[in-house]
């Protein structure tokens, strides 16, 4: 430290322990200075008997709250004004807290809910097609889509957070696993090659489940997808955004 800063310092130092009217700005310009380095030359012409006290803004994690707080004196109505902005502060961090704590909360209702593909492809080999329309695929009745891949090692993800309530051999759908997402929802995964879950297992969104195969009614590689939203089979194109 040099001449300089070390007379800044006691500049600093005389100038709080001064006067108790004026303990509100020093507050204000120690934190100034501690922000930007911003210095200050005020000397006051009178010095009061108040007691000495530390300058806070020496420590280099101080903040601004401890800055202010050593200067409250709660004989002296001027720090009702220090009051306050604690207050003020205080409820300002109670307020971020709580948005805080919304904000994950919403996060983790979102990842409930089924979003993106089940596999890195993209081919769908056969739509969604709950009725029988004859103008979609093959006009077969088809409650899921159907993603076709190259190999029998390509990962399968859940597509959402929850709980694997079954993950079984099927006749019809092969290797399959069923996630319950816990608010209506649930999603199957069929005809997969190889499951690395069992019944009973939480799983998160992206994690993988099984790989994709041939197994059951199947005629190709691929992964048949459903959703059901309170037992509705869904149309998994509307959730793969
Ligand atoms: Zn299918």
């Amino acid at each position: 430290m040099n001449t300089n800063q070390n007379t800044n310092q006691e500049q600093k130092k005389h100038f709080l322990t001064s006067h108790k009217s004026i303990r509100f700005t020093a507050a204000l310009c120690a934190a100034a200075t501690l922000a930007g380095g911003v210095a200050y030359a005020a000397t006051p012409d009178t010095a009061a008997a108040a007691p000495e006290k530390t300058l806070v803004s020496e420590a280099a994690d101080s903040t601004f709250t401890d800055i202010i707080m050593t200067t409250y004196d709660a004989q002296d109505p001027s720090s009702s004004d220090l009051i306050r902005l604690r207050t003020a502060m205080d409820e300002t961090a109670i307020s971020l807290v709580v948005i805080h704590n919304k904000m994950d909360a919403a996060m983790e209702m979102q990842n409930h809910i089924p979003s993106g593909w089940p596999v890195d492809s993209r081919i769908v080999s056969t739509e969604f097609n709950p009725t029988a329309d004859p103008s979609i695929s093959d006009g077969r009745k088809h409650e899921g889509m159907d993603i076709s891949t190259k190999s029998q090692i390509i990962p399968i993800y859940a597509t959402a957070t929850g709980t694997v309530v079954t993950a079984n051999y099927d006749s019809g759908y092969g290797n399959q696993v069923i996630i319950d997402h816990g608010n209506g929802f649930t999603t199957l995964y069929a005809h997969c090659n190889e499951l690395f879950v069992t019944a009973g297992d939480e799983v998160k969104k992206g994690d993988v489940i099984a790989t994709t195969g041939n197994t059951g009614w199947s005629t190709g590689i691929h992964c048949h997808y459903e959703i059901q939203l309170n037992g509705v089979y869904q149309n998994p194109r509307d959730y793969l955004a």
